[in-house]
């Protein structure tokens, strides 16, 4: 085997899905190098933002093909399931309490507890084989190389690194790199941009307000979301239906919590302690986007839009194939699931072990990863089209003239139909 050359996977981007997908790959006895290749100078170069559910259909079953849900019981918070949606004069619409008490035993349960981002990130991280991940390699480009019908794939880093690899897989989350490679379509903005702050050691009555789970409050084009995190922290998102201009005329919207109060008039003002106590230092404002609909990914979706062959050893996962609005909560449990089920369909491929040091088996190799690829593109875009809508759906709801009653009416359904 050690005189077989090893397939070259390059996995961009270290988001959840790059690296779930590289943990289970790493976990089989494939005939490979796993490499992720990561924008990001380190691991805590950037803040990685709130809390998650992990779904019990998605990111909890890529968590158990990653045999890290054991550790993902450790910091689970079913409690955070609970939720209360409240309209701007805080009356309460809905209020459902998560499971309270000690965690439940492993198959007691399934529904969505919360972990942090953090938190879900270390936990893969700490999973990985040392050197897995090349930080500060921001791609610029991957170009396809064809040799005697082979094709190889040349990796252009900004800090001028080359890297050749046989299967390319884009994780690198809305502004995919490696989805330029492959169709030119990009997300384009949802009509909603929020401001993401963040409340630390909370007072009691803002403490309350939220409770162990989420608090939605909802009013037409302007909607409160914020979300109890670990260690005694509350992350708030100002949600605002407006223009896509409309934080880059207003500045001061990045800068002063009094000036994001100030788009909030009318509301009760213990709503607007949400804002009031947050840390001025915190505010991020950030426009919401979302793959069109149809999934411009995979690019037979489209009419005269093919994959040209020599681009046939790459894929997308994630966000860069299908970026949705946090409406749905579906973003991460999405881009794990794709790493699972692309795990399981590169293994598969790759059994038994190619011999690439011949160019016949080779081209035979390029076929069988090419159709696994393929049949696992068609997967993803078919769960991710459900979700996609859903997301959408859910935005239009929350963020309508009669919020909170039509998305609280779609809450109650869905709940009753999760049952
Ligand atoms: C405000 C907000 C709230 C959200 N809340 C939720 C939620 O509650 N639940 C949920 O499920 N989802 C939520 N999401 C969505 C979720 O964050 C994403 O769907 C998820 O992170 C996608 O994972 P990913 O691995 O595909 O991509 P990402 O997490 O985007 O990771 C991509 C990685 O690629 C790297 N990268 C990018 N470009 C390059 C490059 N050129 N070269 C090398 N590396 C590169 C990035 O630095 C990053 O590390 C939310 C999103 C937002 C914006």
């Amino acid at each position: 085997m050690s005189s077989i050359p090893p397939v070259r996977i390059a996995i961009v981007g270290a988001g959840p899905g790059g690296l779930t997908l590289a943990r289970i790959l790493q976990l089989s006895d494939i005939h490979a190098t796993v490499d992720i290749y990561e924008r990001d100078l380190s691991a805590t170069y950037r803040q990685q933002g709130g809390s998650l559910d992990l779904h019990p259909e998605s990111g909890q079953v890529a968590m158990k093909a990653a045999q890290l849900f054991d550790e993902f019981r450790k910091y689970a918070r079913y409690e955070g399931e609970g939720m209360r949606i409240l309209d701007k004069d805080a009356k309460v619409w809905l209020s459902v309490d998560g499971p309270l008490g000690p965690p439940p035993g492993e198959g007691e349960y399934g529904g969505r507890p919360e972990i942090d981002r953090t938190q879900l990130r270390d936990i893969l991280l700490d999973s990985l084989k040392p050197s897995t991940i090349h930080w500060g390699h921001n791609l610029q480009s991957v170009i396809p190389v064809v040799t005697e019908g082979v094709n190889e794939y040349k990796l252009t880093f900004a800090n001028e690194v080359q890297v050749i690899a046989d299967v390319v897989i884009g994780a690198d989350g809305a502004w995919s790199r490696v989805r330029t490679a492959i169709i030119p379509d990009k997300p384009v903005y949802t009509g909603v941009s929020f401001i993401d702050i963040t409340i630390r050691n909370p007072p009691s009555t803002v403490s309350d307000l939220v409770g162990p789970g989420l608090l939605g409050i909802f009013a037409g084009s302007r909607s409160i979301i914020a979300q109890r995190n670990a260690k005694d922290i509350i992350r708030v998102y100002a949600a605002l239906r407006e223009s896509p201009d409309y934080l880059d005329e207003r500045p001061e919207l990045g800068q002063s919590l009094s000036s994001i109060e100030a788009e909030f008039k009318g509301w009760h003002t213990s709503l607007l302690d949400l804002i009031r106590a947050a840390d001025q230092n915190s505010i991020i404002p950030r426009k919401i986007y979302a793959t069109p609909i149809p999934l411009p990914y995979p690019p037979s979706n489209k009419a005269g839009s093919e994959r040209q062959p020599s681009l046939s050893g790459i894929t997308l996962l994630g966000d860069a194939a299908h970026t949705m609005s946090p409406f749905a909560g579906e973003g991460v449990n999405l881009a794990m699931a794709d790493a699972a089920d692309l795990a399981q369909s590169i293994v598969g491929a790759l059994q038994p072990t190619p011999d690439l040091s011949d160019v016949e088996a080779r081209v035979e190799f390029q076929q069988l990863i090419s159709h696994a690829l393929r049949i696992f593109d068609s997967k993803m875009e078919a769960r991710a089209s459900v979700k996609a809508e859903e997301s959408a759906r859910n935005l239009e709801l929350a963020m309508a003239e009669d919020a909170p009653a039509g998305f609280v009416e779609r809450l109650k359904a869905f709940r009753l139909a999760d049952k």
